[in-house]
């Protein structure tokens, strides 16, 4: 089968890099080499740069297709707002999840009808409801009863999609704390919603909750998930499938707590969460969509509109970033087999890498510089104790510990792999340091 981006379907879901992204991060850096080779290095041929190849988006989207071919997706913003980005997203018929008036104002600006976002913060300011009605942009979320008299008087015509909690939070970023009305509320804040005279069309769950299904059955699948109680998915925010399960149900449950009150409702938004890249002995986005599915298709008719919010698992692998080594510092000497090397790049914690605070990126290195040569592996070479600084004054500003590296020098580069979600969001110019530029790609394409 043959996609409409020219990629064979049948070989997507083994894919975890793209040969291309390798290929023309070599040139590129090729390129930037024999640059910094001359006498005058200008600052901006000098820094650090992303790659950011889009055919790897829409690779993303075609494994999303092929494995939820139910579920809609409407990109989390949040995850990368780069207006390239959004506008790739856009071009392949997603939608928009986006948080708050400037992500919501990014996504018009490209063009996207207002139908095609959902305004999915459960606390919101009230001149961004405004501006959602002034922008006719009408689905929104909610989860407790002062937003529903706010949304009451800023925009009363507004859809609203309930956010419900799912039993036990114990995701990356443990959004039960914060967010989503629990099953003792629900019908309640329905109750309400209906008094209120206001329309509310679906319920948006929270993904990344704890394993621990309603009822325990025989079932193979609920066997599969007790199994996989306790892993851990790096660099996703869900750690077990069968939280996806679980948050189905309870979603079942707040649809017919919803009918009782004399609601129709008709959208079920099963949030973001999904694993951006699938490793070793980790959960993977089949293993997710394919209990998901079941789950869907069992407690939901097809007359009810499925959609999603990913974030990270579309951009994470698209965006590569490329740091040069500005310094070294040579430690402990004791004898030459105790070298280590601290190396100095040229962005960190402050810029592109703030998420490791969080948890929420585990940066790995694609490739790195040695001797010359860019070398995708180097576990044949001699390898000496390295720890990686980023450029600010923090002493907290640091990206790997503890890592065996050949001896690289000043000017040598090191290549990160899957850079594109929480990245370029999260940076800041602290201490003066510019945020990395972003080059553009289409695989072969390249776009300066
Ligand atoms: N939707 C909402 C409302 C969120 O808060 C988040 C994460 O913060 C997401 C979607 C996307 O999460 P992820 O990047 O884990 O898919």
């Amino acid at each position: 089968r043959k996609s409409p981006y020219n990629i064979d379907v049948n070989k997507i879901a083994n894919i975890t890099v793209t040969k291309s992204v390798v290929d023309n991060v070599h040139d590129i850096v090729r390129k930037r080499l024999s640059d910094t080779k001359t006498k005058h290095v200008t600052c901006e041929e000098d820094n650090a740069f992303f790659i950011a190849d889009h055919n790897e988006l829409r690779e993303q989207h075609l494994r999303w297709k092929l494995h939820l071919p139910r579920i809609e997706p409407f990109y989390a913003v949040k995850a990368n707002a780069e207006q390239q980005v959004l506008i790739t997203m856009a071009s392949l018929a997603a939608g928009f999840d986006c948080a708050s008036k400037g992500e919501i104002d990014r996504v018009l600006a490209i063009g996207v009808d207002p139908s095609r976002i959902i305004y999915a913060q459960t606390c919101k300011q009230g001149s961004y409801i405004q501006h959602c009605r002034n922008n006719n942009l009408k689905k929104m979320t909610f989860d407790n009863a002062d937003e529903l008299y706010k949304i009451k008087e800023n925009y009363p015509d507004a859809e609203l999609i309930i956010r419900i909690l799912t039993k036990e939070s114990k995701s990356i970023s443990d959004f039960g704390r914060k967010f989503g009305a629990s099953l003792e509320v629900t019908k309640g804040l329905l109750q309400l919603a209906k008094d209120l005279d206001l329309n509310v069309i679906g319920v948006r769950l929270i993904i990344g909750v704890h394993c621990e299904p309603i009822r325990i059955s025989a079932n193979s699948l609920l066997i599969v998930c007790y199994v996989r109680i306790s892993s851990y998915h790096v660099g996703s925010g869900c750690f077990e499938p069968c939280a996806y399960r679980d948050a189905v149900e309870r979603a079942r449950i707040v649809f017919d707590q919803a009918e009782d009150i004399g609601y129709k409702m008709n959208l079920l938004d099963v949030g973001g969460g999904f694993p951006a890249v699938n490793m070793e002995n980790e959960i993977s986005f089949q293993e997710v969509a394919s209990i998901l599915n079941k789950a869907v298709d069992e407690m939901f008719p097809k007359d009810i509109r499925v959609v999603a919010e990913p974030g990270r698992f579309y951009p994470s692998s698209a965006f590569t970033l490329c740091t040069q080594i500005i310094a070294r510092r040579v430690t402990a000497p004791d004898s030459a087999d105790d070298t280590n090397y601290m190396y100095y790049v040229n962005d960190g914690i402050f810029g592109s890498f703030p998420a490791i605070l969080f948890g929420q990126l585990h940066p790995s290195l694609k490739a790195i510089q040695s001797k010359g040569k860019l070398l995708y592996k180097w576990s044949g070479q001699k390898l000496y104790n390295s720890s990686i600084w980023g450029p600010s004054a923090a002493p907290e500003d640091v990206l790997q510990k503890d890592i065996k590296l050949p001896e690289m020098k000043i000017g040598d580069w090191l290549i990160w792999n899957h850079m594109g979600a929480y990245t370029t969001v999260l940076a800041t110019e602290f201490n003066g340091h510019r945020k990395s530029k972003i080059y553009h790609i289409n695989t072969t394409a390249v776009v300066l």
